[in-house]
C-alpha cells in the first residue's frame, strides 16, 4: 500500500472533504505496516474499497416554523460498511453538518464498532438544522418531516440510527414516532429509546461511563489512580455529563467544563447537583454554558476561552472534531497533563495528537474511548431482539467488560518495542483487521 498514493487520489476525487480525508489518514497511516503483511488484502483492494461508503443517502427536509414560515434542510444517511453487521451509528443536527463530517464519522464508525466486539457495520446521518432556539413543536415537526425521507432505508437488520450531538432522547422520540407510524411495526429501528418503549438502561450514560471506564485501564496500566485527579472536560451535553458523573463517582475532580461561549473553571471540583444541573442547561436549548457561573457562585466563566487553559491531570475532549489544537495541546502539557483521551469523535487535530504522542503522554482515540455509547446501543438492539429488558447493573456490567477488552485490544496491537502504547495505532489496526477479514471472506461485493 502507498498511502501518499491514495490519499492523493481521494483528494482527486472528493475535494475539499477536509474531515473526511483527516479520518482516512490517521487510519491508513496506522494500518500501513500490518496491510503490507497481508498480500491477500492488497489482491482484494480492501484498502481502496474500505475507505469509499457503501452508499449515501441525500434528500430535502421541509417543515414549517413556529412563524407560519418554509424551512428547508438539508440531510443525509451515509450507509458507510456493513460487512460485520447492519449499518449502525447518530445523526447530528447541527448547522456545522455537511457531507464531509458525516462521512469521516461514519468511516470512524465502522472501526468503533468493529472494536465493541458487536455485530454492527459502520453508518451515520443527520442535517444541517439547527436545533438551538427552536420550541419543542418545531422540533417535532422537523424530526417528523425527516423521518418521512429516512424511513425507507433503515430496518432493524438493515441500518439503525441513534443520537448524536442535537439528537437526544426527545429528538429520538419524535423520530421513533413517526416510524412507528409509516412502517407500522415496533421493533427496535433507532437506539436511544426511552426506558419504557423499548430503550435500554444506562444508554444515556454510556459514552461518558464507557469514557472513564477505558481511562482507568489506560491509567491502572501505567500504574496510576483516578482518585482525587483534576479533570478538564470539553462541552456540556449528554456525554459530559455521564464522564462528569463516572469521574466523580470514581473519587476525580471535574475543574473545567466548556459551551461554544467559553469556559466554566470550578477549582474545587463539580458536585454531583451541578452535574445534573447540566441536563437543564442542555434542555433550555440555548447552547451556552455562561449560565452556570450564575447558578454556581464558586465557579468562574471565562468567554471565549476553552476548557484547556484550566490546569489538570487529565483532559477529557467531549464535544466536537479538531476541538484540540496542537497550541492547546501544547499549553496542556506545559501545565502537566499527562493523559488525555478523546471522548468527542477525533476530538484532537493530528498536530494536538503529535505533540501528545512526542511528549510521551497517555493518549486514546475516540473510537476505543467513546466507543461505550454505540456499544450499549447494541446492546439495546439485543434486548429489543430478545424482547426482554435487562437491569441497570447488567447492562452496566457487560459495558465495562466491552470497554477492558477494547483497551485490551488496543494494548495488544499497540504497544510499542520500548513498551508506550500507541493507543491511536492499536485502535485502527484492531478495527481494521476486522473489518477487512470479513470483506475478504465475503468477496468482491
Ligand atoms: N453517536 C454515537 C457515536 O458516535 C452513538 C451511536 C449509536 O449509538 O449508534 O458513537
Amino acid at each position: 500500500m502507498n498511502v501518499q498514493k491514495i490519499m492523493t487520489s481521494l483528494e482527486a476525487k472528493h475535494p475539499g472533504e477536509k474531515e473526511y480525508l483527516q479520518a482516512v489518514h490517521e487510519v491508513l497511516e496506522s494500518i500501513e505496516e500490518v496491510y503490507n503483511q497481508h498480500p491477500e488484502f492488497e489482491k482484494a483492494r480492501i484498502v481502496e474499497r474500505i475507505v469509499e461508503p457503501d452508499r449515501i443517502f441525500t434528500f430535502r427536509v421541509n417543515w414549517v416554523d413556529d412563524n407560519g414560515d418554509v424551512q428547508t434542510n438539508l440531510a443525509y444517511r451515509v450507509q458507510f460498511n456493513s460487512a460485520i453487521g447492519p449499518y449502525k451509528g447518530g445523526l447530528r443536527f447541527h448547522p456545522s453538518v455537511n457531507l464531509s463530517i458525516l462521512k469521516f464519522l461514519s468511516f470512524e464508525q465502522t472501526f468503533k464498532n468493529a472494536l465493541t466486539t458487536l455485530p454492527m457495520g459502520g453508518g451515520k446521518g443527520g442535517s444541517d438544522f439547527n436545533p438551538a432556539g427552536k420550541s419543542d413543536e418545531e422540533i417535532m415537526r422537523f424530526c417528523q418531516a425527516f423521518m418521512l425521507e429516512l424511513w425507507r432505508v433503515i430496518g432493524p437488520d438493515t441500518d439503525v440510527p441513534a443520537g448524536d450531538i442535537g439528537v437526544g432522547g426527545r429528538e429520538i422520540g419524535y423520530l421513533y414516532g413517526m416510524f412507528k407510524k409509516l412502517a407500522r411495526e415496533h421493533t427496535g429501528v433507532l437506539t436511544g429509546k426511552g426506558i419504557t418503549w423499548g430503550g435500554s438502561l444506562i444508554r444515556p450514560e454510556a459514552t461518558g461511563y464507557g469514557g472513564l471506564y477505558f481511562v482507568q485501564h489506560m491509567l491502572h496500566k501505567a500504574g496510576k489512580n483516578i482518585e482525587g485527579k483534576r479533570i478538564a472536560v470539553s462541552g456540556f451535553g449528554n456525554v459530559a455529563w455521564g464522564a462528569a458523573q463516572k469521574a466523580t463517582q470514581l473519587g476525580a475532580k471535574i475543574v473545567a467544563i466548556s459551551g461554544p461561549d467559553g469556559v466554566i473553571e470550578i477549582p474545587n471540583g463539580m458536585t454531583f447537583e451541578m452535574i445534573d444541573y447540566l441536563l437543564d442547561l442542555r434542555a433550555s436549548n440555548r447552547d451556552i454554558v455562561s449560565p452556570f457561573a450564575e447558578k454556581f457562585p464558586e465557579s468562574k466563566f471565562t468567554a471565549g476561552k476553552k476548557a484547556w487553559i484550566v490546569p489538570c491531570d487529565i483532559a477529557l475532549p467531549c464535544a466536537f472534531q479538531n476541538e484540540l489544537n496542537g497550541d492547546d495541546a501544547k499549553h496542556l502539557i506545559a501545565n502537566g497533563t499527562w493523559c488525555c483521551a478523546e471522548i468527542s469523535n477525533m476530538g484532537c487535530t493530528p498536530e494536538a495528537i503529535k505533540e501528545f504522542q512526542d511528549a510521551k503522554i497517555l493518549f486514546a482515540p475516540g473510537k476505543a474511548v467513546n466507543a461505550g455509547g454505540v456499544a450499549t446501543s447494541g446492546l439495546e438492539m439485543t434486548q429489543n431482539a430478545m424482547h426482554i429488558s435487562w437491569g441497570a447493573q447488567e447492562v452496566d456490567d457487560r459495558l465495562h467488560q466491552i470497554m477492558e477488552n477494547i483497551h485490551h485490544a488496543c494494548v495488544q496491537y499497540g504497544t510499542q518495542p520500548e513498551g508506550y502504547v500507541n493507543y491511536v495505532k492499536g485502535a485502527n489496526v484492531a478495527g481494521f483487521m476486522k473489518v477487512a477479514t470479513a470483506m475478504l471472506e465475503q468477496g468482491i461485493v
